[in-house]
């Protein structure tokens, strides 16, 4: 039985009910986080925190905030997922319940704020150890996919397209730029020479993605923030995807064609490894 978050209250998710008046589901008027747990305590909490918040500001939304981290914190209790290796919670913010009319509400209304909780499992050290395969897929999303919000149907598409594929994740490619996946940012491998795109409007700022750069540093790995052609991937010698539900995940096949030798490289294994080591040493207390 779960128990989900909202508007206040803690209830079964079967008994939850919003309104059909509700502008995130009229007009995906939102944002969202999702923020992980590992041996249930909340990892890099703040910087997830810190995003909703420049998101609820871009689409001025004002929701009061103040509450948050101990609602993610009573979700892991409620649910019984304190001793739980991995878990996530995810919390939406919509700007709340209004006769429709594209402009905001004249009245304001109270912001929707929506939250659960539930177990993650990461895939088997053998399925990892084999590593993934990608498709590409034309970036059709609007100028603002910095700002983490729930109008993710380009995302949704583009995933899909993966799955009947029968492939894992989908690389969204604009101007002949690889950007980032459906749900995770995206890495290549040149030489020694981690690269990734830069911060700007046409990748979210993923908090994996920043922490990834960090250890890379840390080291002693090269990193370059910069555009990349989707044409030199041929010559990558690894890549990877990150985010928080993703990790870190080699993708071994881009388009049918290897990267590299097809295999799991040792730039992709070494950032896991202290992905790894750095969620572990945080799950028993460091
Ligand atoms: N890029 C997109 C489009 C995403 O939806 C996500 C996560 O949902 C990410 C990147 C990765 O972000 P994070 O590492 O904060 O999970």
């Amino acid at each position: 039985m779960a128990i989900v978050y909202l508007n206040g209250d803690y209830v079964e998710a079967s008994q939850a009910r919003v309104s059909v008046d509700d502008r995130g589901f009229l007009f995906a008027d939102g944002i969202y986080e999702v923020t992980p747990a590992y041996g249930g305590r909340f990892f890099l909490m703040d910087r997830h925190i810190d995003r909703m918040l420049r998101g609820l500001c871009a689409l001025r939304i004002d929701a009061d905030t103040s509450g948050l981290t101990e609602v993610h914190e009573r979700l892991l209790v409620e649910n019984g997922l304190t001793s739980e290796p991995i878990s996530i919670v995810y919390i939406q913010i919509t700007r709340g319940v209004a006769p429709r009319t594209h402009a905001f509400p004249a009245t304001p209304v109270p912001p929707t704020v929506y939250a659960y909780a539930k177990a993650f499992h990461r895939p088997d050290p053998a399925r990892w150890g084999a590593g993934f395969e990608a498709i590409t897929v034309p970036d059709r999303r609007w100028a603002r996919v910095d700002v983490k919000t729930i109008a993710l149907l380009p995302n949704v598409l583009a995933q899909q397209a993966a799955v009947d594929a029968g492939v894992d994740d989908a690389l969204f490619v604009r101007d002949g730029i690889a950007l980032e996946g459906a749900h995770n940012n995206f890495f290549a491998v040149f030489g020694e020479t981690l690269v990734t795109h830069p911060l700007t409007n046409v990748v979210l700022p993923g908090i994996t993605r920043g922490l990834v750069i960090e250890l890379a540093r840390e080291s002693g790995i090269a990193v370059e923030v910069r555009p990349i052609q989707v044409e030199d991937l041929v010559r990558a010698d690894e890549a990877f995807f990150t985010g928080t539900t993703t990790e870190v995940r080699p993708t071994v096949r881009l388009d049918g064609r290897d990267i590299g030798d097809g295999r799991v490289g040792p730039v992709t294994r070494r950032l896991f490894d202290a992905l790894l080591e750095r969620v572990e040493r945080h799950a028993s207390g460091g």
